[in-house]
């Protein structure tokens, strides 16, 4: 299973890598919003991605700060709201990446029925809605079309998605890994993205899923060793980046 979903993550970095920018167009980057309106949508989005779900270990909570930061955030966002087209990648791709994990994690929690899956699953929902404020405020289109689990636009979730599920099946152990790998590899393409913006916007929330994802990571980390007895070994990660995560994790708690 490791084997088969290590190749679709390979596959996954290279197609985010060189895809062109999905079906949004690049002449519509200047948009003109009024500034009242995109201020309350932003806002709206960092109320949304600082949930605190309700998962077993919680961990890194930190918030994103006053209104006031947030306004001024804002304002730089919007003194330069045109994004390059690997930004516009990362946003249409990240959608869809907190899509998948909703929706794996819905369909594990009625396969499994364990809180971890439905209470993640809802954390996934409000990760998935923040990408959506970002497509929003620049005006692209939104891979989302009809929202049904388990369905995406871009083949390559698709596939990972499937692949996940079949693993996901075996076992409630097996489960556990899946929600594993999804966490690891949402943090490597959040840090990848992150290195390809300046957009305080995005910034903001691409920072915000992160410690929602280091957060889950600890999560299905933890239940999976309680579980199972076993220690739990970096899927995608490397042993010296989990270790890092990890401790990051638990030095706040
Ligand atoms: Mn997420
Ligand atoms: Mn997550």
């Amino acid at each position: 299973m490791k084997k088969n979903i290590l190749v679709l993550v390979v596959v996954v970095f290279v197609m985010s890598a060189c895809a062109a920018p999905a079906a949004a167009d690049i002449n519509q980057t200047e948009v003109d919003l009024p500034q009242a309106e995109t201020v309350s949508v932003l806002e709206e989005s960092t109320g949304l991605v600082t949930d605190e779900s309700e998962v077993s270990d919680p961990v890194v909570t930190e918030e994103t700060g006053s209104g006031e930061e947030t306004h001024q955030a804002t304002i730089a966002a919007l003194s330069d709201t045109e994004l390059s087209t690997s930004e516009l990648e990362g946003i249409t791709f990240m959608r869809e990446e907190e899509k998948l994990a909703r929706d794996v994690y819905i369909q594990l929690a009625d396969l499994w029925n364990m809180n971890i899956f439905s209470n993640i699953s809802r954390s996934e929902d409000t990760h998935m809605e923040a990408v959506k404020t970002l497509i929003d405020l620049f005006g692209y289109e939104d891979p989302v079309q009809d929202n049904e689990v388990g369905i995406f636009t871009d083949q390559v979730l698709q596939d990972l998605h499937d692949e996940l599920m079949v693993s996901g099946s075996i076992s409630l152990a097996d489960a556990l890994l899946v929600g594993g790998a999804i966490e690891e590899i949402d943090i490597l393409d959040l840090q990848k993205y992150l290195d390809q913006t300046s957009n305080s916007a995005v910034i903001e929330v691409y920072e915000n899923l992160l410690r929602g994802s280091i957060k889950h990571l600890n999560s299905f980390v933890s239940n999976y060793e309680r579980q199972t007895g076993e220690t739990y070994q970096p899927q995608f990660l490397t042993q010296e980046e989990y270790q890092e995560l990890i401790s990051l994790s638990s030095g706040s708690n």
